[in-house]
């Protein structure tokens, strides 16, 4: 598009195109006032003109009877053409029987001969210039740039004026598996590239019957189709696309699809329905497309309730720390070394919730922040109270989140409780996840480096599921590893299992900490640990995590 062309009140510039001198004289003399004009004197010669001065003709009047080139010639060179076949023609016609023709090669008006009606003319040029500038516009915000599609915006709205349809029609979202990712590694022209291919499968497969589809996100797409159940094969043939653009490349799609829509909500309800179809397969090579169906809801419901509950819920106390201990194997014989906090939410009518349930919700829309600040404070008074009634000196460890990473005052807030609570710094020990060091390594480092100067202890949490490089690793200020659950699952079933847990607890030895295996559940297990060299274990071996009450009696081993 040519925004000389666009800009309002200023002098488009029309072409005539026409062989007789008189009448080539006589438009130039009606439009001249209004309009720059230029002539040609057959279609060739319209032709030189406009590719000399691409996006700079804002309208052509042509006449049909030429010699060389005549008008219905140059309508069908000009319909061929991408760049020419945007700018609007008037047909200059005294033959009713060419009108039709014309009109299907793409002319918008006639104007016929003889020119006695100047007004008439002048008001249907500027009408034709004014309704083709404004279809231009209105185009231009429609489509997504990159891709073409439609955006958002337009997609719903088109999908409201669609007359209500003959037959079930099903919402499709289609989805980059990690593309943060794919950006990050391939390139942006990659990504871009990737994003394109995507959309032209989508068009295609709308183009096949009745569809509409639009680019609602960054590497998000919605189909609105007539019902179908090959979906896998849609799936497929998108995928085609993308191993056209490489195969070497692991890049994945995700689809999700509700089937049958209907009237009963808007479009966007059930846009998000597919979409969060989509999402449960994030990361999960095994499947490809997911209808949306009714278990799928009541979850969705479920979380929802549990993100409306959650504030009262603090406020209510619902919440309760629970605490499970670690025991250091080293010596002869296992000695209490710390505890866990980990919190549980016991909701007045669903009951008992375990923390796999909400912290990930949380964990999205920032309320894990509150949660969190809630579980360090009742853990810091926990530690003062056994210190006041029993005389001891447990240390207590919190998990840390990857949001609470983002706020600049972290430090400062953690001192606060240490301090309101009296109790010493070491002894509040915090957990960070591994994958939460990989995502932002630099901000990480500063922090967790100034939490440390500042005295606190740092375990790094679920070590072994994330993807940190071993450069982190030896950056990465620490006091003990703690590695992640499925090591241990492993170590019964194959002889990699054992020998990757002797790797990490190599790492630990190099980087001169603890190496603290979570999740060992019997006898069997607890042995082998002991035997590959760990230094601490937390799992239901030993105890599972319980309330300060029941925790008190272990304490009776310090
Ligand atoms: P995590 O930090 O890795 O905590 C260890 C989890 O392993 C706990 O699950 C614990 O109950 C479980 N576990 C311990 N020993 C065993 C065992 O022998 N076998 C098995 N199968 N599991 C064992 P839980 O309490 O359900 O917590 C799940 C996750 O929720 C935690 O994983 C942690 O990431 C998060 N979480 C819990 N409390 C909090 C909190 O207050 N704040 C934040 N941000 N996250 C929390
Ligand atoms: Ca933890
Ligand atoms: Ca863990």
């Amino acid at each position: 598009m040519n925004t000389d062309v666009l800009i309002r009140g200023a002098r488009r510039t029309v072409l005539i195109v026409e062989d007789e001198a008189v009448n080539r004289d006589l438009l130039s003399f009606i439009l001249r006032d209004t309009y720059d004009v230029l002539t040609a004197c057959d279609g060739a010669e319209a032709m030189e003109i406009l590719r000399a001065r691409p996006g700079r003709i804002a309208m052509i009047l042509l006449d049909i009877l030429m010699p060389r080139m005549d008008g219905i010639e140059f309508l069908k060179r000009r319909a061929a053409d991408e760049a020419l076949c945007r700018v609007p023609v008037i047909v200059l016609t005294s033959d009713k029987d060419a009108e039709l023709q014309t009109l299907k090669l793409g002319a918008l008006d006639f104007i016929t001969k003889p020119y006695d009606m100047p007004e008439i003319i002048l008001a249907r040029v500027q009408r034709i210039i004014e309704f083709v500038e404004d279809r231009q516009i209105i185009q231009d915000v429609e489509r997504d740039e990159l891709t073409g599609l439609y955006t958002r915006g337009f997609f719903f709205e088109y999908c409201r004026r669609l007359p209500p349809p003959s037959q079930p029609r099903d919402v499709i979202a289609v989805d980059v598996d990690h593309f943060r990712l794919v950006n990050e590694v391939y390139g942006k022209g990659f990504a871009d590239e990737l994003l394109c291919a995507v959309a032209e499968g989508i068009h295609e497969i709308v183009r096949e019957g009745f569809g509409i589809s639009c680019r609602a996100d960054v590497d998000l797409f919605y189909l609105l189709l007539d019902h179908r159940e090959d979906y896998e094969a849609v799936y497929a043939r998108l995928m085609d696309r993308v191993h056209a653009l490489s195969r070497q490349s692991n890049v994945r799609l995700r689809m999700g699809v509700y089937t049958g829509v209907d009237a009963a909500r808007p479009l966007e309800w059930y846009c998000v329905a597919a979409k969060a179809a989509c999402d449960t397969i994030r990361g999960n090579y095994a499947r490809t497309v997911v209808l949306y169906d009714d278990t799928l809801h009541e979850r969705e419901l479920y979380n929802e309730r549990l993100i409306a509950d959650m504030e009262n819920a603090i406020a209510q106390k619902q919440f309760t720390v629970y605490y499970q201990p670690k025991y250091d194997i080293r010596g002869e014989k296992p000695r209490l070394y710390s505890a866990e906090a980990l919190v549980r939410w016991i909701h007045p009518e669903l009951g008992f919730i375990s923390p796999g349930a909400f912290i990930p919700l949380f964990e999205e829309n920032g309320l894990i922040s509150k949660l969190d600040d809630f579980v360090w404070r009742q853990a810091a008074a926990q530690i003062r109270a056994w210190k006041d009634r029993l005389g001891v000196d447990m240390s207590v460890s919190v998990n840390l989140s990857r949001m609470d990473f983002y706020d600049t005052r972290l430090k400062e807030r953690l001192l606060e409780i240490v301090r309101e609570n009296g109790i010493p710094v070491e002894s509040f020990v915090l957990e960070v996840t591994e994958s939460a060091y990989s995502q932002n390594m630099d901000r990480m480092l500063k922090t967790v480096g100034e939490l440390r100067e500042a005295g606190f202890r740092i375990e790094m949490d679920d070590f072994g599921s994330g993807y940190s490089s071993l450069n982190m690793l030896c950056l990465m200020p620490i006091d003990a590893l703690k590695i992640d659950m499925k090591f241990v699952r492993n170590v019964a079933s194959s002889v990699t299992g054992y020998r990757m847990v002797e790797l990490v607890i190599e790492m630990a030895r190099a980087l001169g900490v603890p190496a603290i295996v979570e999740g060992v559940e019997d006898e069997a297990q607890y042995r082998q640990m002991k035997q590959v060299g760990c230094d601490i274990i937390q799992g239901y071996y030993f105890s599972r995590p319980v309330d300060a009450a029941s925790f008190e009696p272990l304490l009776a081993d310090l």
